[in-house]
Order: structure tokens, then sequence, then C-alpha cells
């Protein structure tokens, strides 16, 4: 038992080292490859389920990584976020995006969104609005192109702070959405003073929307609240048929998720906009 115990102490230590090496490794690099121009962007479609057409893009990081290949945020957001590399990061994909959303512009696809992620660290920048401000400057993007997404408990960590920015934000003429709605901390009567314009249910209620009565509960809820707050709904993750049905049946707006695309290039996000890829 002894041995055994040794072992897996062993075991425990060198796994250990091997993520505080990866993490040292990562953030090494990550300091480096914005100026390595190993970031890219994937563009993710929404489409409109009155319409069935492509209605808007998520914006969503990708670090192509000389060794590593393609790593997903999720291995280094909350490491970017941790270190303060999540702003001049966030600072370049805000302007990617605007750069990539005023060539769709040009190209005539009028109306077309395109939103980005923010953090809580991002958010916390003093100078946010003026960054967002001068990236529209800089592309002559249309602002009302431009969605923010935010998530609840970013907004709610300190509400007061929270509205004078989503105001500010609203000034400029951006879209502002709130992301993950459902799994964070909300407060209904906070909701109603957010100058908010779209709602975007979380893939994980919609995972379980044809066969768990909790969850079809929660998302029908949301749909309501969402319109009896003349605000639009997104519902993420969708990956059925089934989930698309039931959406549809429930009055969401918008669907985002597999069953229509995944994430995918510029290019190949250009093609599908030229073609008049419908749902
Ligand atoms: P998110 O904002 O909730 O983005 C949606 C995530 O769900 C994306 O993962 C997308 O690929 C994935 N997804 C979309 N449809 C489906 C589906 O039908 N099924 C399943 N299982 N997944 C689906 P991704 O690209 O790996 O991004 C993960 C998270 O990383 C994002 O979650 C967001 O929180 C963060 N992130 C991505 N890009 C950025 C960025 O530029 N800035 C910041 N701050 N965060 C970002
Ligand atoms: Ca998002
Ligand atoms: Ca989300
Ligand atoms: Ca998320």
């Amino acid at each position: 038992a002894k041995e055994t115990g040794r072992n897996n102490f062993q075991f425990y230590t060198s796994e250990m080292n091997e993520r505080a090496l990866e993490r040292l490794r990562i953030e090494g690099d990550l300091r480096l490859a914005i100026e390595r121009d190993e970031f890219l962007l994937y563009y993710q479609p929404q489409v409109d389920l009155v319409s069935k057409k492509i209605i808007g893009v998520e914006a969503l990081i990708r670090w192509q990584h000389p060794e590593l290949g393609m790593v997903p945020p999720a291995r280094f957001i909350s490491l970017a976020e941790e270190t303060g590399l999540i702003v001049p990061i966030g600072n370049w994909v805000i302007r990617e995006a605007c750069r990539q959303s005023k060539v769709w512009q040009d190209e005539g696809f009028i109306g077309l969104r395109t939103a980005v992620n923010l953090s809580a660290r991002q958010f916390a920048q003093q100078n946010l609005v003026q960054s967002i401000q001068d990236a529209l400057t800089a592309t002559s993007l249309l602002p009302a192109s431009l969605e923010i997404e935010l998530t609840e408990s970013l907004v709610m960590a300190d509400v007061e702070q929270a509205i004078g920015i989503l105001r500010d934000m609203k000034t400029l003429g951006v879209q502002l959405s709130i992301d993950d709605f459902g799994t964070g901390y909300s407060s209904l009567s906070y909701l109603k003073r957010f100058p908010i314009d779209v709602l975007k249910i979380d893939r994980s209620f919609v995972n379980d929307i044809t066969t768990d009565p909790d969850d079809a509960a929660i998302v029908t809820s949301i749909i309501s609240l969402a319109h009896s707050l003349r605000l639009s709904v997104i519902a993420e993750g969708v990956e059925t048929r089934e989930q698309l049905d039931y959406l549809q049946q429930h009055g969401c707006d918008q669907i985002q998720g597999y069953f229509f695309s995944r994430p995918v290039t510029a290019e190949v996000m250009t093609q599908m906009l030229r073609d008049g890829t419908r749902l």
C-alpha cells in the first residue's frame, strides 16, 4: 500500500510538473503571438429562423502555434486573462473583426453583424470604449455591424459601472448581447436596465431541449422574457433538426450551432455569403 501511495505521488508530481511547464511555455509564447501574427479569427454563422438567411457571424479566436498546431481558446483565454495579455489580444480581435466585417460590407452584405467576445479584464480596461471607437474609425465599419458579446458575470460584477460602459458603447452605435444567458447570476430587474439588444441562450440548455422538460421550460421562459423586454434571442449550440424545430416552434429568433455550420475561416464564410447559403 505504501508503494502504491508513493507511485501515485510520483505520478501526480510529474503530471503537475508537466502542466506547470506547459503553462509556462504557453504563457511565454502567448506574449510573442501577436507580433508573430499567430492569431486568426474563425467565424460561425447565425441564421434567422424566419428568413432562413445568415444575418450575423460570431468571431472566435484561434491560435496557430508553430509547434502545437491550432490551439483552441479553452487552452489559452483564461491564462491570457490572468496575465493581462487578453487586453492586447482582445484589441487585436476587435480590430481584425472590424476589418473583415468591412470587407463583407463593401462586398454588399449589408446588415450582416459581426459579434466579438469580451472578457472581464477587457471590460475593466479604462479605454475600452475608445479602443472600439478607434477600430470602427480605422476600418470605416458601420457601427451597427459590430456586436459586442458580454457575459452576465461581467456585467453583474459592478452593475452601476457596467450600465455606464454599456451606455457609452450604445452611443457608438454598436449592438450589445448577453452571452451564455442563464448560466450566471442574473437579476431580472437589472437586465431591464442594461441597454442590450440580444440574449444568447447558453448551449447547455439547448442540448437537452427535446428530452429534458426542465431545460425546455428554461429555454421557452428565456424566449418569452427576451421578447417581453423587446430583445431578440439566439439559441447557441444547436446541433440537431429536433432542437431546431423545437426552437422554431417556440418563437426563437435565430440559431447558431453545428447543425447549420461549425466556425469556419473568413474565406469559407465569404463563400457561404456569396452562395446565399440558407437554413
Ligand atoms: P462562446 O463565446 O460561448 O462561443 C461558442 C463556442 O461554442 C465556440 O467554441 C464554438 O465553436 C462552440 N460551438 C458552436 N456551436 C456549437 C455546437 O453546436 N456544439 C458544440 N458542442 N459547440 C459549439 P470555441 O471557439 O472553442 O470558443 C470557446 C470559448 O472561448 C468561447 O465561448 C468564448 O468564451 C471564448 N472565446 C473565443 N474567442 C474569444 C475571443 O476572441 N475573446 C475572448 N475573450 N474569448 C473568446
Ligand atoms: Ca460568445
Ligand atoms: Ca456562448
Ligand atoms: Ca462560453
